[in-house]
């Protein structure tokens, strides 16, 4: 699943190559793809892209000169959505035509003859078109761990009991984070996944100063290519190799020795070091 490094990546990479780009044709199916309450994407046709941003994990194209309400074109990935950039696989095969991917589900073609792709093999994303004001509450993005405060982050904290691991999960609380770096960030900020959120509120300083070193970390390696996650270009991601415990059940933690251990939460599977990170009271002893 692409998350806030994956996303940015992909931004960092399409945003030179579109913008001030006029698209001249637009299509995307299945009427699935869209999220409830979209324009179709042809209302973007004779627009022009001003600029490419990240919002938590989605990727907001911000348009001028398209139909009324037409301001934005939103690209969420989900499980295994990625964005395709014709030009840059044309080079990479350095002749001819460069033939459709498997799964193409989305068309944007620019004035300069470049196309932009979605692919989406499993189609738990989704694309949306829209007006640009109250975009994050139409699509319950909350602030990323870059844009909210130790302070915010302990109020949003605050009262719930649910396991902070779940917590970093919901999109409304703190964007942007996904499977993988939860573990990270917590094995990192030595938090146990299991305490509830209301016990972590006065860590919160340390939890954001840890999710922003993982998470800049990761960007600064292209993200983590697991399965299908690769960039617009094609490339995978390189930190994958730097994982401390995702994945790494039975492995020794790279801070302590102990062993990693792997435990299920919020129906996911959840990495964490029992030494580094103290579990909550109730489960001790
Ligand atoms: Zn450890």
């Amino acid at each position: 699943m692409p998350e806030l490094p994956e996303v940015e990546t992909v931004v960092r990479l399409i945003a030179p190559r579109i913008a001030g780009r006029t698209i001249t044709r637009a299509v995307l199916r299945p009427r699935s793809l869209y999220r409830t309450g979209s324009l179709p994407v042809a209302a973007l046709a004779g627009g022009r892209v001003e600029r490419v941003e990240r919002l938590g994990k989605a990727i907001v194209v911000r348009m001028s000169g398209t139909r009324r309400g037409a301001d934005v074109l939103v690209f969420h990935l989900g499980m295994t959505g990625r964005l395709v950039d014709r030009t840059v696989a044309k080079d990479a095969r350095s002749a001819g035509a460069v033939r459709a991917p498997r799964h193409r589900h989305g068309r944007f073609v620019f004035d300069d003859g470049n196309e932009l792709w979605y692919v989406d093999p499993r189609r738990f994303g989704y694309v949306f078109v829209g007006p640009a004001e109250a975009l994050r509450a139409r699509l319950h993005i909350g602030p990323d761990p870059f844009e909210v405060t130790p302070r915010e982050l302990a109020a949003r904290l605050g009262g719930r009991r649910s396991p902070i691991k779940a917590l970093l999960l919901d999109q409304r609380i703190v964007s942007g984070i996904g499977n993988i770096y939860p573990d990270e960030i917590l094995h990192r900020a030595k938090i146990h996944p299991a305490r509830a959120g209301d016990s972590v509120a006065d860590r919160a300083a340390d939890l954001l100063r840890a999710a922003r070193a993982v998470l800049t970390r990761a960007i600064r390696h292209r993200g983590t290519t697991l399965r299908d996650y690769r960039t617009p270009d094609g490339r995978s991601g390189g930190f994958q190799d730097l994982l401390r415990v995702y994945g790494r059940e039975g492995q020794r933690c790279p801070r302590c020795g102990a062993g990693v251990r792997r435990i299920v939460l919020a129906g996911r599977g959840t990495h964490f070091c029992a030494r580094c990170q103290r579990p909550p009271r109730a489960q001790r002893g």
